[in-house]
């Protein structure tokens, strides 16, 4: 039991399917059923334990769980005596003020003396006192967006990531108050034993996520043209270069970065580069 490091992860909800996948890509096999609390790994030495996000930084300050998976927003909404210890990359999203589509907006100082309904006071706060504004807070704990169409606020504060919840509202987004991405936090005294476990995790994330990326490319080139097809893709260390079986041809290959890669099939098609192969890469050590 105590040399098992303790993992909460949300039960249901947007965190819920990606934080289970980091887990295995991570190596860490468990079952899943639908209505569990709590299940071990079979080859790591890890119990999952799925609540409900919010109370993840809790119970994670408390030591029920030694380590969790939240929202950011969540964090930093919290006030935990918890720290962040990596970022993981996905559940990307804003936390925004947004006002009624017809209202003019003339920068924050318009917030001043209205009313803003939000489920996360604590950040909207900070938020405004950094600005020296003051204003209203109206915690509700959902379906903020509908809130100004009832008279129940003058403005919003909630979570984006396209935009069209608010616009179906009726809602325009004026201003970013925090930007934020699924982390994983940690609790301020692990035993040397725990900590040794989630430094042994926090490698694997890091080689998953370096992973996700980037990409592995393979192509045939005429061997006149290597020497600057080299120059293209810069590669980790230095681009494999291997002679085909066809004389005056070579196979380059390199790992490349996800959003290069488009410019860069380009760049070596202008070079004669012939056969471009783009492969996932699942972990990446460095
Ligand atoms: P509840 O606690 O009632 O289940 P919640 O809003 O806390 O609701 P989710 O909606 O599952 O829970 O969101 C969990 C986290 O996922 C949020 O705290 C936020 O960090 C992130 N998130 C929320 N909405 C989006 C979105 N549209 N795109 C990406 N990430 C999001
Ligand atoms: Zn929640």
């Amino acid at each position: 039991m105590e040399n098992k490091l303790r993992i909460a992860i949300q039960k249901s909800g947007r965190l819920q399917e990606k934080s289970v996948k980091l887990l295995r890509e991570c190596g860490l096999y468990f079952s899943n059923g639908p209505n569990r609390l709590k299940t071990e790994s079979y080859n790591f030495p890890a119990e999952i334990l799925f609540l409900r996000d919010d109370d993840i930084p809790q119970y994670v300050e408390d030591g029920v769980a030694d380590i969790g998976i939240v929202g950011e927003n969540v964090f930093l909404e919290k006030k935990k005596d918890i720290e962040i210890t990596q970022r993981l990359d996905f559940a990307k999203c804003r936390l925004s003020l947004a006002i009624p589509k017809g209202d003019t907006y003339e920068g924050i100082q318009s917030f001043d003396g209205k009313q803003i309904a939000t489920s996360y006071p604590n950040i909207i706060k900070d938020f405004l006192a950094k600005n020296n504004i003051s204003a209203e807070i109206h915690e509700i704990s959902g379906s903020v967006e509908i809130a100004p169409g009832i008279g129940l606020a003058d403005a919003i504060c909630d979570i984006v990531s396209t935009g069209s919840t608010l616009m179906s509202n009726g809602l325009k987004e004026v201003e970013t108050v925090i930007k934020s991405e699924a982390v994983l936090v940690s609790g301020k005294s692990l035993s040397a034993e725990k900590q040794a476990i989630l430094d042994k995790l926090i490698f694997r994330v890091k080689a998953v996520n370096k992973a996700k990326n980037t990409k592995y490319m393979l192509l045939n080139a005429p061997n006149d043209s290597v020497k600057e097809i080299c120059s293209v893709l810069p590669g980790m260390k230095s681009p494999t270069v291997l002679p085909l079986k066809e004389s005056g041809w070579s196979s380059v290959h390199s790992v490349v970065n996800e959003d290069e890669f488009w410019d860069k099939i380009d760049e070596l098609k202008a070079l004669g580069a012939q056969g471009i192969l783009v492969v996932p890469i699942e972990k990446m050590i460095l």
